[in-house]
């Protein structure tokens, strides 16, 4: 996929495209794959990067979502186990099983995990993932060797999902272009257009690169904005109520030490009644993530010191060796999109939402990562019967996603799927550029190379927060490979020193 390309289909198309979708999150990701799967012609519009809001920001977690058991809603922890499932049949190459360990310290919280958890795995059903056991202290402590032990008595170990969020988007939407979609990065939908009966018939959009504009016109419109979907459905109806609530969730990332071995931790109760991730990821241990009312969506939001040391402190409970501010290597935030529905955003749901504020225009927010393909099959069932479309079935429950192979653990490459032959085929025809971009990660020239002619990739900061996922491993590793990445791109992209010292500098500011 090239962005020349498809920008050029986007702005030069004569007739109406029958869906265009709104924001390169999974969301939008989800119901461009769901509706190019179905035969629809479709558009998929992006302001900024694929996957720069809430979706490269998650805790990279597949999962029913224990929290939201112990809050009751049996129905979202259902739906989401079974879509865990789909997901790793679909996507053997970006999501694995992970076993996790709730440590306990007093006996009644063995059995009562036990069995909240036993009842985790029934309502998977029959499921690829392990199942959940109860463990005795010492073998909580083979299994997590970081754990304190001090008045330990015992622990449940279960399993769920886990993935790289950036990675997935990009594959989701290299199977939308598979399937026929055009999707455009960088391309802002400024408003909407209306025929003479009112509906929405398109949308205006201005290409970030250059600044020009076209409209693209629709049978039907997603709003798939994410956090700023109110932006967008006010573009449509200016008094429209706000739908969502803004709550931000940061994350650190450490050293692979705080947590050898395969296992993760869950911390089941933080001092405000929420639960804590640490996990491993990426060869780095990934703790988070807080839970923080914001008025508004930030475009960039970043973990504030308090969420940090927050952070540190919990995890530092329940592990031998408490982080400190010197061992973070990188943090992270994003934005939940909660369906506003009274309480505080800890206790507000996180099941997705449809919404209609015109004719033509639909909205969809709210959700998981997880259940990205459930809510894309109910929204293009919705958005296809308002614009007349033909009726055709979802196709995705069984669809392999861009990539499908299966899993290889000792592959450094077995992310990109199927793509890491053509990845290897490049360092075979230049081997510097098979060397690695920096001794503490693990990135080579040709991953760059790659995420620019292939994976759209514009700039710097694309390749080393989404195509990589460097500067959130590694913030200092990250600022000092930026200079090659920017050569690289430069090559690649025609562009001269003036850009490549812009592009050093943003990921120095960011
Ligand atoms: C801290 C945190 C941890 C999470 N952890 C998990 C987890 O472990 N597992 C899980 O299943 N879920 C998790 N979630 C939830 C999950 O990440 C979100 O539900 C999901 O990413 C939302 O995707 P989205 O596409 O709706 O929003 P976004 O990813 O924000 O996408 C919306 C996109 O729309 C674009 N956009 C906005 N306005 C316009 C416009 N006018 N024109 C064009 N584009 C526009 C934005 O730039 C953005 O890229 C987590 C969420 C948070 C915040």
């Amino acid at each position: 996929m090239t962005r020349d390309a498809m920008l050029r289909r986007a702005a030069d198309r004569p007739t109406p495209w029958d869906v265009v979708v709104i924001g390169g999150g999974a969301t939008g990701a989800g119901v461009a794959v769901d509706a190019a799967a179905r035969g629809y012609s479709v558009l998929l519009l992006e302001r900024g990067d694929f996957g720069c809001g809430t979706s490269s920001r998650s805790t990279k977690l597949v999962h029913g979502g224990v929290r939201y058991l112990r809050q009751g809603n049996v129905s979202l922890v259902f739906e989401a186990l079974h879509e865990r499932t789909r997901l790793l049949r679909n996507a053997p190459h970006v999501v694995h099983d992970l076993p996790f360990l709730v440590p306990c310290y007093r006996r009644r919280d063995v059995l009562m995990y036990g069995v909240g958890l036993k009842a985790y795995d029934l309502l998977a059903g029959r499921s690829p993932f392990g199942h959940s056991v109860i463990v005795s202290a010492d073998a909580a402590a083979r299994r997590l060797p970081t754990v304190r032990t001090a008045g330990l008595r015992g622990g449940v170990v279960y399993h769920d999902g886990q993935f790289d969020d950036a990675r997935l988007l990009i594959h989701l939407l290299m199977t939308a272009a598979d399937l026929g979609a055009c999707v455009v990065n960088y391309a802002a939908v400024t408003g909407l257009t209306r025929d003479a009966s009112g509906t929405v018939s398109g949308v205006r959009v201005r290409n970030a690169e250059g600044g020009a504009e076209f409209v693209a016109a629709a049978k039907v419109v997603v709003n798939a904005a994410g956090p700023f979907c109110d932006e967008v459905r006010r573009m449509a109806s200016p008094a429209a109520a706000p739908m969502l609530a803004a709550s931000q969730g940061s994350h650190v990332v450490l050293d692979r030490a705080f947590l050898p071995g395969g296992c993760a931790l869950l911390i089941p109760e933080t001092p405000d009644g929420r639960v804590l991730f640490a996990i491993p990821w990426h060869g780095h241990t990934l703790v988070g993530t807080t839970d923080v009312a914001l008025p508004a969506a930030p475009v960039d939001p970043h973990a504030t010191d308090t969420e940090i040391d927050f952070i540190l402190e919990t995890a530092g409970r329940y592990l031998t060796r408490t982080p400190t501010r010197g061992d973070v290597l990188g943090t992270f935030a994003g934005i939940r999109p909660l369906v506003k529905s009274g309480g505080n955003t800890a206790a507000m749901s996180r099941d997705h939402a449809m919404h209609v504020d015109a004719p033509g225009l639909v909205t969809i927010t709210g959700g998981k990562w997880t259940t990205y393909r459930s809510m894309a099959e109910g929204c293009v069932d919705k958005a296809a019967a308002m614009a007349r479309l033909p009726r055709r079935p979802c196709r995705t429950a069984e669809l392999q996603l861009h990539g499908f192979a299966p899993p290889n653990p000792t592959d450094p490459l077995a992310i990109y799927g199927t793509d890491a032959a053509a990845i290897r085929r490049l360092m075979a025809a230049d081997p510097s550029l098979a060397v690695p971009l920096h001794p503490a990660l693990p990135y080579c020239g040709a991953e760059v190379v790659w995420a620019v002619r292939s994976e759209m990739a514009r700039t710097v900061l694309d390749v080393l927060t989404r195509r990589t996922r460097a500067l959130y491993l590694n913030t200092n590793a990250a600022i000092e490979m930026a200079p090659r990445v920017a050569e690289l791109m430069a090559r690649e992209l025609g562009r001269d020193t003036t850009w490549v010292a812009e592009q050093v500098r943003s990921v120095k500011g960011s």
